[in-house]
């Protein structure tokens, strides 16, 4: 089976965020075909979107997959939909958010689905934690994660020592 690495931002900011992320891990640990290869310290991040919400904890994990990214994605929605994610305000508060970041070199614009993700190169909170993991990597189209950062705002971004 073709493996593809495949890198997924987890975000949340609700009901226990460091407990929803632990969980969502635990679950991406366990899809079909796929094995999980790293993952970020969290992150304490002010948010982005409407003011007053609590801040964020963020990170990033590197799985191999045999799943289509389509696939993978449906397995996501599933992950965040079993977290009570509710789909209301947008970029507002919640429980859990799984963005595909990065799935191989593939470039992808599908109705559903945009590979790399187009936030990811100006977002400072997937951008530190993934430079954590994989300080090498290129974004297809954007060029490497070290020139990214330099346009990222370290205040926004506080790591937490492993707990
Ligand atoms: P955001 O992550 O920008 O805060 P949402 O999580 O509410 O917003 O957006 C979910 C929608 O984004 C889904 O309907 C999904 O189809 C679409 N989408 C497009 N590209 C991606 C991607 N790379 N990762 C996750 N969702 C994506
Ligand atoms: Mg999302």
């Amino acid at each position: 089976m073709a493996m593809t690495d495949a890198y997924i931002g987890l975000g949340s900011n609700l009901d226990g965020p460091e407990d929803q992320l632990q969980m969502a891990i635990k679950s991406l640990q366990h899809l079909p075909a796929t094995t999980l290869i790293r993952v970020s310290s969290f992150y304490r991040t002010r948010p982005v979107g409407p003011e007053g919400q609590p801040d964020y904890i963020n990170a990033v994990v590197l799985i191999k997959t045999g799943l289509t990214a389509s696939d993978l994605l449906k397995h996501m929605q599933a992950i965040e939909d079993n977290q009570y994610r509710t789909r209301n305000i947008h970029w507002g508060p919640r429980t859990l958010d799984l963005d595909l970041l990065l799935y191989g070199e593939s470039i992808i614009h599908d109705v559903d689905l945009n590979v790399p993700h187009p936030e990811l190169h100006k977002r400072g909170f997937v951008l530190y934690p993934l430079y954590e993991i994989s300080p090498e990597i290129v974004i297809p189209g954007y060029g490497s994660i070290a020139k990214l950062l330099q346009n990222a705002n370290p205040d926004d971004v506080q790591k937490l020592s492993v707990s």
